[in-house]
């Protein structure tokens, strides 16, 4: 069952709906964790009222979870860019693509920072379904160059990340295709939960997880599985979900740290991190309410840390995206700052490969 989280309404499972008329975002629940038969993702989305023989799937999940140490600390590190298109986006876009085939859905509308747009594209090849994909013009070449190698129409859009938002949202409202924004769908964060899923099923005695916060799904997924676990009896504490903003576009460290609801504007500036800058996160609020009912935080990089942590992930052979790194580097910040306890079993979450941005990473190797 879909309902608004902002006024209760509530919608059919086919409903080819992205948000409630009130403006509210839109919740899917009513589905359990436990896990069932099946491989990856799919292992833990066996209520979901998805028409079997309309599921694209390409293998997602199953991402490995390995122990690293980085000078004197350790921590476990789930390597989620190792997915079919390079990024955990997959994860989520596996069960929204799904989910467009059973209602019928031929034609839609994404916009993305790069990541979800190849992600998007992807399963829509897999699934036949048209795909026109808006990104921002600052947007990694490899991105672009992915998002159409897979056939969807790409279109550049100059300005900021939220003027793409508004194009994509005007082109799903003038064409007869759906905005099938990954951002808005409660679809979506029904496969981005399962993340934590895994991580719980490998690592029950998980304390902390460090997770980079744009739009915040990576977060909102963490905190929707611990619930269902919570709900089933197998997590009575839950575990602090400790979320990391670039210091360039903070606008839910701010607000977390200033005790609102909402989260602050702010003017963003260039960051390394592209697929966490967000200056208007729609789940916003969610994401705040998420961090914290988990007794969690907020903590903030700088370009100099981001780019720091990333060559310190390739020196321990792991070759991920500056918005990875971004998370890593706020795990080293809350370590230092004593806000991490050493013994405590963390888990750090790297979402993005370093192929997508190759052309920013090589001016950073020395
Ligand atoms: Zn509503």
């Amino acid at each position: 069952m879909l309902s608004c989280m902002r006024c209760s309404r509530q919608f059919g499972d086919r409903e080819i709906v992205w948000r409630c008329p009130c403006g509210g975002t839109l919740r899917l629940s009513g589905y359990g964790a436990a896990p069932s038969d099946g491989r990856g993702i799919w292992r833990y989305l066996r209520g979901l009222p998805l028409d079997a023989s309309r599921i694209v799937s390409m293998g997602e999940g199953d991402t490995p979870l390995i122990e690293c140490r980085f000078g004197g600390r350790a921590a476990w590190f789930k390597l989620d860019y190792l997915a079919p298109t390079g990024s955990y986006k997959d994860r989520g876009m596996a069960v929204l693509v799904s989910w467009l085939r059973s209602a019928g859905v031929t034609h839609v509308v994404e916009d993305s920072s790069g990541n979800a747009g190849s992600s998007m594209a992807a399963y829509c090849a897999a699934g036949g379904i048209a795909c026109d994909v808006y990104v921002p013009d600052y947007t990694s070449s490899g991105k672009c160059v992915q998002i159409e190698a897979y056939g969807a129409r790409l279109v550049r859009v100059p300005g900021t990340r939220e003027d793409t938002t508004r194009a994509a949202e005007r082109a799903g409202q003038e064409r007869t295709s759906f905005y099938a924004s990954h951002n808005w769908s409660p679809w979506f964060l029904q496969g981005i939960k399962t993340w934590f899923l895994e991580v719980f099923d490998a690592l029950p005695e998980v304390r902390n997880v460090v997770v980079p916060v744009g739009q915040g799904s990576i977060a909102l997924g963490a905190r929707l599985a611990m619930e269902e676990l919570r709900a089933a009896g197998r997590l009575e504490r839950l575990p602090r979900i400790l979320a990391v903003q670039p210091a360039h576009c903070d606008p839910l460290a701010r607000a977390f740290e200033a005790g609102l609801d909402e989260p602050v504007r702010i003017e963003k500036k260039e960051t390394a991190a592209e697929g966490i800058a967000s200056a208007e996160p729609v789940r916003g609020a969610e994401v705040l309410r998420a961090v914290r009912e988990t007794d969690g935080g907020f903590v903030t990089v700088s370009e100099a840390e981001i780019w720091s942590a990333h060559s310190s992930l390739c020196h321990a052979g792991l070759y991920v995206e500056p918005t990875s790194a971004a998370a890593a580097a706020g795990w080293d910040k809350l370590c230092g700052a004593g806000r991490i306890d050493a013994a405590e079993p963390t888990v750090v979450y790297l979402s993005g490969i370093g192929l997508k941005a190759t052309d920013k990473i090589a001016g950073h190797v020395q």
